[in-house]
């Protein structure tokens, strides 16, 4: 029979084979082009060389799976991608991905993985304290990202708001809810009204003012007008740390307007959430401890691989209230103690450990590490601001935190210029940049996601920018 456990001196072989591809890439991933060229039909082929009626022998199979990674990719890692969220991961939270996927834990049930379920309870209950939340009063899950975290917020919500939505659904509601969040939000809450049946025209995006926040005059005039058409405000959806340009609502106004019209006042802190990590920069999320609920991707700031994101609550039974199933085939409570199955409170039922990457990252690193850290990221996009002006570039947004989007005030006007600009800068392999609208200004938009990020890289965009910015003027 085929041996899944392979060989004692084989799985060493494997283990050296394997560390040493790792070890290569991950020390040298600024040799990498940062986006090789990545041809469709060329991966397909690449993919499908692979034939699952003639396995590969020997190491072949992992130098496959590792050459296909290698080229394939836009390599988020690169201390030169100024991209989306995605970070490059610490090391600590590499190792625990391969030390969870060894024990396994199953974290449907308690009983089954005690010690994993109680690592996330202890981070959730810290973070909650650290978003101002307090800790006996305090509830969360760990999800598998902000989408996830803020499909149970708005869950959450139609359960606090409507006591027997658990049972009835949308048949019981006689007045349609609706959710509120700035033109800006992410659009992962219109999904979420999409999945609990809402429909997406059940999200109202009110317009942003100059800073890119939430317009909170706009918004008490739909909430007003959809009082007046008898439908049901359900919940408002602060941002803190937009997607696009890094703005934070004004949580506190929001929270006002909530306790006025009794709604679910939900943050979505995917990213911006890692600001609480930072003494300074946690003032950016003033408010946010009145929040009903808080989503924060420790995925995006904290470093850590995908998946991990934490949905956090100051209402200690919603989510209980929300998900809890009682069902014969579950393993019954291992103690009298009172614990909590994290199925019933969740959206996902067999699941991976989420919060041990988490655990160990901070075991190791600690607050101070993550606070030196976030602060360095912070202060390379206060260094990027800096040395645009310098060279002439206007900043569009007026974010503190390392999301920045810049134009040409002079080249603007050209519709091609910021298209140009990016395609050649993605293309030198040197780096990646998108574009983003500001108040309908097409713009170039640069985040800083990488703990390694220094100076040199800022310098070496700079540099690439101001000389394709001349070329374009040629
Ligand atoms: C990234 C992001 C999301 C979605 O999170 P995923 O982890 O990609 O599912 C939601 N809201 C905001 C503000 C985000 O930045």
């Amino acid at each position: 029979m085929t041996d899944f456990n392979l060989s004692p001196e084989t799985r060493k072989q494997f283990f050296s084979f394997v560390i040493e591809r790792l070890e290569h890439y991950y020390a040298a991933t600024a040799n990498e082009k940062v986006t090789p060229e990545l041809t469709r039909d060329a991966i397909r082929t690449y993919t499908e060389i692979a034939d699952f009626g003639h396995p590969f022998e020997d190491q072949k199979a992992l130098d496959h799976l590792l050459t296909g990674l290698e080229q394939f990719a836009v390599h988020t890692p690169h201390p030169a991608y100024f991209g989306l969220f995605n970070p490059r991961t610490n090391f600590l939270s590499i190792l625990s991905d391969l030390i969870t996927a060894v024990f396994n834990p199953q974290l449907a049930a308690w009983s089954h993985a005690p010690f994993a379920v109680e690592v996330e309870n202890y981070l959730i209950r810290e973070f909650a304290v650290k978003f101002g939340y307090n800790a006996l009063e305090a509830d969360g899950v760990f999800t598998s990202g902000g989408a996830e975290s803020n499909l149970t917020a708005l869950l959450c919500a139609l359960n606090a708001k409507l006591p027997r939505f658990s049972v009835n659904g949308l048949w019981g509601v006689p007045q349609m809810p609706v959710v509120y969040c700035s033109a800006e939000a992410h659009h992962s809450l219109h999904k979420a009204a999409r999945i609990t049946g809402l429909g997406h025209d059940a999200v109202r995006s009110i317009p942003v003012n100059e800073r890119q926040q939430i317009d909170i005059g706009q918004l008490s005039i739909a909430l007003k007008k959809d009082i007046t058409e008898d439908l049901l405000p359900l919940m408002v959806v602060g941002t803190a740390g937009t997607t696009g340009t890094g703005a934070v609502d004004d949580l506190i106004a929001l929270n006002k307007l909530a306790d006025q019209y009794n709604l679910w006042f939900h943050a979505d802190a995917a990213y911006g959430g890692g600001a609480i990590l930072h003494p300074d920069a946690r003032l950016w999320l003033d408010g946010i401890g009145m929040a009903d609920s808080i989503t924060f991707d420790a995925h995006k700031w904290m470093s850590v691989p995908m998946a991990t994101s934490m949905f956090i609550t100051r209402h200690k039974s919603i989510l209980s209230h929300t998900f809890s199933i009682r069902t014969d085939y579950m393993p019954k409570d291992a103690t009298e103690q009172p614990v909590i199955d994290p199925f019933t409170h969740s959206i996902q039922w067999s699941r991976r450990s989420i919060g041990i990457k988490l655990y160990l990252s901070l075991l190791f690193f600690g607050w101070k590490g993550y606070e030196e850290v976030i602060g360095h990221q912070i202060a390379m996009g206060d260094y990027l601001r800096w040395q645009l002006k310098k060279s002439g570039w206007t900043v569009c947004n007026q974010a503190a935190m390392p999301v920045i989007c810049f134009t040409d005030n002079f080249l603007e006007i050209n519709d091609d210029f910021i298209p140009y600009m990016v395609h050649q800068l993605v293309a030198s392999g040197k780096t990646w940049v998108s574009t983003y609208p500001v108040h309908g200004r097409l713009s170039i938009r640069a985040c800083i996601t990488n703990y390694d990020t220094t100076e040199k890289d800022i310098d070496m965009l700079l540099n690439l920018l101001n000389i394709e910015r001349d070329k374009y003027r040629a």
